[in-house]
């Protein structure tokens, strides 16, 4: 296939964001007889099993800002983040019935609630309540994660119809390893020269890998790296260098991220789409695949809020990555109600004050759809922090 222009790769990533009836899903299916697909929610699930098993891991992410919840809302209480009412509308709507079984990783009370309901509402569907560890020692936690890790595996033999092979499950990490080595360049490209890999951009082609097998979004993501680069007609811009934080559940709709753009900002590190980039290091293919498995959440999984932390200084991850990236300032975005990301940042705010960094605040859903305050808001951070740096 010939190069592509970088605006034809952005269109397609697009595409597939906007499609809430999950064609492309819908299509890989229809290409051989028998194909199944198993959806997760956000954070992290170990998608090498399900690609293990020849089946498509999809990420299910809510019905972001183009659907109407019309039954959702008769679920839940006013009070929590949108992402389960629309997950359920996009269930009852009939918009996930490709898919042949769904994961429900423990994030936050309102993801076990979900899952609850869906083995309710969906009594012939499989269901899994995938229980990470927070016990991050190999005899306790990672004991536990190797039961669960096998769990699944059965699981997914039995839906897929055939026997997951040592083999098969490594030569999966092996696409997996590629797939998050793609995106760990992406985004240290995307903190060099952000003028040339845009936010607005890195998110699509970051939410196309909900959808994609990870071989054709490991592609994407290179093709999307070069595409932007032979772009000449992108130039720096005199924008402040931020950090997004408390993104990784609930999605900002893109209108979010173009404002923020629009005000100054330039994003250099965010915690968007974070499970597709948990494991901060390759996952060993030596021995035991499961052992490596394990051993990389134990030992590689990335900061957040939704998970344990034993050591002392849980905030000093965002103070590092202020760091590394040369950000001048953090902004904190998190979903309305979502707790664990609201829960967590009075820790977050005390440190970046420990350490001089300046930050700001604001709350989204994933249907947000007036960006005029956010758009003062984060205008008037962007001038402060530049003239900051600049006294
Ligand atoms: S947005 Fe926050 S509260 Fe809502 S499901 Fe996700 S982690 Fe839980």
């Amino acid at each position: 296939m010939a190069n592509r222009e970088v605006n034809e790769l952005v269109d397609h990533a697009r595409a597939l964001y906007e499609d809430i009836d999950f064609g492309a899903v819908k299509r890989w299916k229809a290409e051989a007889p028998g194909r199944k697909a198993i959806g997760h929610m956000p954070i992290y699930v170990p998608r090498e099993l399900i690609h293990a098993a020849g089946m498509l891991p999809v990420g299910v992410v809510g019905g972001g800002d183009r659907l109407e919840i019309i039954r959702g809302d008769a679920f839940f209480q006013s009070y929590i983040c949108r992402i389960p009412r629309s997950t359920i509308e996009l269930a009852l709507s009939g918009r996930l019935d490709c898919l042949d079984g769904m994961l429900f990783p423990s994030i936050c009370d309102v993801i076990r609630n979900l899952s609850g309901m869906w083995q309710m509402l969906f009594p012939d569907r499989y269901v899994r309540y995938v229980d990470v560890p927070q016990n991050y020692d190999a005899k306790v936690g990672g004991r536990f994660w190797r039961l669960e890790i096998e769990r699944m595996l059965g699981d997914f033999a039995r839906l897929a119809g055939r026997e997951i092979t040592v083999d098969a499950l490594r030569a999966s990490i092996v696409v997996y390893n590629e797939n998050r080595a793609a995106l760990r360049e992406l985004y240290a490209e995307r903190s060099r020269r952000p003028w040339v890999y845009p936010l607005s951009e890195v998110f699509l082609v970051l939410r196309a890998g909900n959808i994609l097998p990870p071989e054709e979004h490991t592609a994407l993501v290179r093709e999307y790296l070069g595409a932007a680069a032979a772009d000449t007609s992108r130039k720096e811009m005199d924008q402040s260098r931020v950090v997004l934080a408390g993104m990784f559940c609930e999605q900002p709709p893109h209108g979010l991220i173009l404002t923020l753009e629009r005000a100054g900002c330039s994003v250099v590190d965010d915690d968007l789409m974070l499970g597709l980039r948990w494991l901060t290091r390759d996952v060993s293919t030596d021995g035991d695949p499961i052992e490596a498995l394990v051993d990389v959440y134990l030992t590689a999984s990335v900061m957040t809020a939704s998970r344990y932390s034993p050591e002392g200084n849980r905030a000093q991850w965002l103070v590092d990555s202020v760091e590394r990236n040369r950000a001048e300032g953090v902004i904190f975005c998190a979903a309305s109600f979502c707790d664990p990301a609201l829960l967590e940042q009075p820790i977050l705010v005390a440190a970046l004050d420990r350490a001089g960094i300046p930050h700001t605040e604001f709350k989204y859903s994933e249907d947000t759809g007036q960006f005029a305050v956010i758009r003062e808001q984060a205008g008037t951070f962007s001038d402060s922090i530049r003239l900051w740096s600049e006294a």
